[in-house]
This record gives C-alpha cells, structure tokens and sequence, in this order.
C-alpha cells in the first residue's frame, strides 16, 4: 500500500468529511489502488516515523484537468471545495480561495494540470461515531485549532474519543487497529463484538 501525505487535511481525513484530494504529478494512480493516508511524507528526520491516519483509501475514479476549473466553473468549484473537505471553512469552502491555496502550497501555478482523485474509506466510521462527532463538534474551540482528542482504552482495538469542550467521551475503532483489521474477512464483527462489551462494562 503507498502511502500518501495529507498534512494539510488530517482532520477531514480523520473525520471522513474529504472524499477528493489533488495531487500534482501522482499519474501512476489507477482505480482500485489503495493509499494509505499519513501525516507526513517527506522530511522525515531520523528516528521519526510514518504516523497513519485512519484506515487505507480506495481510488475510485482518476482524472487529469486544470486547477483553475474550480474557478472557472462556479458549480463545479463549490461542490469540489466541500469534497476537499472544506465545507465548512470560512474562506477555503470558496473556489478561488480554494485554487489559490492549493497553487501556493503545493508551489504550482493556478492554470496547471492536476490530479484529480476521488477515494472511498475502505472503514467508513461508525454510525455512533458519526453521531457523536456531530453532536460534539459544536463544543471545539475549531479556531483555536482545538479537536477530539483519542486515548488509548485497555482494548488494543478501541480508543476513547473525547470531546474537550464538556468531557464526554464515547468509544472508537482504534487507528493503530485498522491494517490488522483489513486483513481478516470478520474484523467488522470482532469489532462490533468488543464494542458492545465494553460499553456493558462502561455502563454498568
Ligand atoms: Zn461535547
């Protein structure tokens, strides 16, 4: 599996609100491959490791076309930025924020061809994570920059998901679980077995 850098969109890749990213270069991609997503790709000091964010990605379509058809096509521009993740961003939900973002920190020019790859999460998340993160979200201090924080639980497979803003938390699927989780055709079932019993053992 090759990994793939999403410094700039940890978060979105974490709570699975991206299902598009661009690339400069990154031909090679074909549908089917599996990437999985890392904090940090290149640069890595001695020592450092290659810390995976979430389970791997599926790429399910592939193009080539220019940056600036975000820009040029209003539509297409404003349904890419949500895609991208930034819905919700003040200025990155807009096309031409967007495009000039991305020219700058990927030091390319708004008119250049790009690639273009949408990808499934081959562990999409829970309903109750789901419900919890949107419950919750409204609670973070989003400009300070502030997220849900993960702690380990005493099951290797699951960790507490915690909202800082009132303290609750709930149980999640653990990051480091997810490749051993891939490789064996029942993980879904493990999971949910161990779910519910340590929400019994919480509750009672
Ligand atoms: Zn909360």
């Amino acid at each position: 599996v090759r990994n793939i850098s999403v410094a700039l969109t940890t978060r979105q890749i974490r709570n699975q609100t991206k299902s598009v990213t661009r690339r400069c270069g990154w031909t090679f991609v074909q549908v089917g491959d599996l990437l999985q997503p890392i904090v940090k790709g290149q640069g890595l000091k001695h020592g450092e490791t290659v810390e995976p964010v979430g389970a791997p990605i599926r790429v399910i379509s592939v193009r080539r076309e220019p940056l600036s058809r975000l820009r040029d096509e209003a539509g297409y521009g404003i349904d890419e930025c949500r895609r991208e993740g930034f819905g919700d961003h003040p200025d990155l939900m807009w096309p031409s924020s967007f495009v000039e973002y991305f020219a700058q920190t990927h030091n390319c020019d708004v008119d250049d061809e790009i690639t273009r790859i949408a990808f499934e999460y081959t562990v999409p998340l829970t309903a109750a994570q789901m419900a919890f993160m949107q419950q919750h979200g409204p609670h973070l201090h989003r400009r300070a920059g502030e997220e849900f924080e993960r702690e380990r639980s005493d099951d290797p497979r699951l960790d507490w998901l915690k909202c800082n803003g009132c303290g609750e938390m709930t149980l999640v699927q653990a990051e480091q679980w997810y490749d051993r989780e891939l490789s064996t055709g029942d993980a879904t079932a493990a999971l949910s077995h161990a779910f519910q019993q340590q929400i019994g053992r919480v509750s009672r």
